[in-house]
């Protein structure tokens, strides 16, 4: 059985489906390990990291893949260079995708999203969802921090006292306790606000205090449901007073299959002081503020508007290291004796499926 990956291709892209210690795993498991040349080189791991696997070009390594394992789906393209019946194994982006799911579908492909998993325990170890959250809220609050006019720890100092910057996490599922345990660090004074009331807990273990907007909407499988528009409008009434104090907002809402809730409007961040600063992690889902604009800066009335893509790429190493192993959890429900036999009584197998042998098994 030979498992595969590629050099990722998606624009700015730097992590790896394979890292050296997870291939090692695999081919302790008696798999073999087919990678393109310096597949892992732009997250760290050059060639010569890895041992006892082989190398190939793109064409043939896709031609020999048993399982392709990937960070980010490849172009529609790439499909084309996998064997009839092969399985494809990682975030596969299946939301509103129907053309890569067509694409996946043709080639007669198996193919199963890790986004797709149930947030179970025992789905804990392959979570790519919280393993890539982690990382990219952590990496938003030291955006933030870098971009600010401010400090975030109080200093004191001959040349008089600062005080330290007021900053608010909106939404603290993963990314956003990330961010909170972060900016923390940092010393800064921290509010972290979620619509789910078990995250109050979550947020204040961090040291930080819980913001309570008294509206609440805990949706299933541990997820937030869509706001009403009333329970919108309340929100936002709450919230806009509160922005007046705040220094550097990072908001991290999202509901799974959904865009990006519209939390923060033009109005209230015209309320902000000059020189506060958002930077919105939901910029990929369409943001959660009204002036983002994905991967791009805006400034109106002083308040800067950030909404930086694919933050995880930024901190490929450790990214991938986590990646990987994620991957590597979930390829051991698939190889059975050192043969590729998923069960689909499985529910992690059975509900992470988007097409097996090409039929369609997602019904978002
Ligand atoms: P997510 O990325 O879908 O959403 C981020 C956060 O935004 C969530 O906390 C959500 O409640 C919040 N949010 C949504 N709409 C909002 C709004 N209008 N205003 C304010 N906040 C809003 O979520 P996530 O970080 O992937 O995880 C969500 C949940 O899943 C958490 O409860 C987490 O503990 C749980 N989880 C469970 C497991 C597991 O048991 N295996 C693994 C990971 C996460």
């Amino acid at each position: 059985i030979t498992v595969a990956a590629l050099r990722e291709t998606a624009a700015g892209e730097r992590r790896v489906a394979i890292t050296p210690e997870v291939a090692k795993k695999l081919r302790g498991k008696g798999l073999r390990v087919l990678l393109e040349r310096g597949a892992g080189a732009a997250a760290g791991f050059p060639d010569a990291s890895y041992t006892d696997i082989e190398f190939a070009d793109a064409a043939a390594v896709l031609a020999q893949a048993d399982l392709f394992a990937c960070v980010l789906p490849p172009d529609d393209a790439t499909w084309q260079g996998l064997r009839e019946g092969a399985l494809v194994v990682g975030q596969l982006r299946p939301y509103g995708a129907a053309a890569r799911i067509a694409a996946l579908s043709a080639r007669k492909l198996t193919s199963f999203a890790l986004e797709l998993l149930p947030r179970t325990t025992r789905a804990q170890a392959m979570d790519v969802l919280s393993s890539q959250a982690a990382v990219a809220g952590y990496r938003a609050m030291l955006i933030a921090a870098e971009a600010a006019p401010k400090f975030f720890p109080m200093l004191t100092t001959a040349a008089g006292t600062i005080r330290p910057s007021r900053v608010l996490v909106i939404g603290a599922g993963v990314a956003g306790l990330q961010a909170i345990a972060t900016a923390r660090r940092l010393g800064a004074q921290i509010e972290g606000y979620d619509v789910r009331p078990e995250t109050r807990e979550q947020v204040e273990s961090l040291g930080a205090k819980f913001l309570d907007l008294g509206v609440s909407a805990a949706g299933s499988g541990g997820y937030a449901r869509e706001l009403s528009a009333e329970e919108r409008a309340a929100q936002q009434q709450a919230l806009a007073d509160h922005l007046k104090v705040v220094d550097v907002i990072v908001t991290t809402a999202a509901v799974p299959g959904r865009p990006a809730p519209k939390i923060l409007t033009a109005a209230m961040v015209q309320g902000m002081k000059p020189g506060a600063l958002i930077v919105d992690l939901a910029a990929e889902g369409g943001g959660n503020c009204e002036l983002t604009r994905p991967g791009e800066r805006v400034e109106q009335g002083g308040v800067v508007v950030l909404g930086p893509l694919n933050l995880p790429a930024g901190a490929p190493l450790h990214a991938s290291e986590m990646y990987a192993r994620n991957v590597y959890n979930f390829v051991e429900l698939l190889v059975k004796d050192g043969a590729l036999v998923p069960d689909f009584g499985d529910e992690l197998v059975a509900k992470s499926c988007v097409t097996q042998a090409g039929e369609l098994r997602f019904a978002g």
